[in-house]
């Protein structure tokens, strides 16, 4: 081997591995982002909880819903549907009239919805409308969700909006809190019937 081939061949060696440093750099970085918005997508989907939890104070199917704008909280509901006699308030419509409010704009741009069951056809309908970005469900609602269950607005081809979901949030504690509050209710209703 003369010399002009080993330097090359030495050359070739060297931008091999920067290139993999490179990429190792890039894959760790992209690591840290993921656990970084896991933690996030927890500490809110509490929050959602939180407002769940005052929908089951008033004998109200608990579900919750927060929505986050730049790293603060701008947009809070829970179910309210039967105190208010009221199709209309859902978390999550609720939510959205809030931070709507909040940011001067029926476009929820830049947003982050939490709610803690997965969306009906008309909360998945208002967050196509309102153009929010992203979704983090926590229960999936196997009769009447719209985020992939029943069918699936938030990923529709035709419409100009599509919408970004997160899957499985804090589901255990989302689930246990409907499925508490569900027998609750037969239990109730089985000492009113004796
Ligand atoms: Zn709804």
């Amino acid at each position: 081997m003369n010399e002009m081939t080993e330097k090359r061949l030495e050359k070739i060696r060297q931008r091999r591995q920067a290139k993999e440093e490179k990429q190792a750099q890039a894959d760790l970085e992209k690591k840290k982002a993921e656990e970084q918005q896991k933690k996030e997508d927890i500490r809110y989907m509490r929050q959602a909880l939180t407002q769940a939890k005052k929908a089951m104070a008033l004998g109200e199917t608990p579900i919750g819903c927060v929505i986050v704008y730049e790293g603060k909280v701008i947009g809070r509901g829970y179910n309210r549907r039967n105190t208010d006699k009221s199709t209309l308030s859902h978390a999550e419509i609720t939510a959205i009239r809030k931070a709507s409010k909040v940011l001067g704009d029926w476009r929820l741009e830049g947003c982050r919805l939490y709610v803690t069951l997965e969306p009906c056809q008309m909360c998945a309908g208002a967050i196509v409308q309102a153009r929010i970005p992203q979704v983090v469900i926590g229960a999936m609602n196997p009769k009447a969700g719209c985020a992939g269950s029943v069918l699936n607005l938030f990923q529709i081809e035709q419409f100009n909006h599509q919408v970004e979901v997160t899957y499985d949030v804090c589901k255990d504690e989302c689930s246990k809190m409907l499925k508490d509050f569900f027998q609750g209710l037969r239990r109730r209703l089985k000492t009113e019937k004796e």
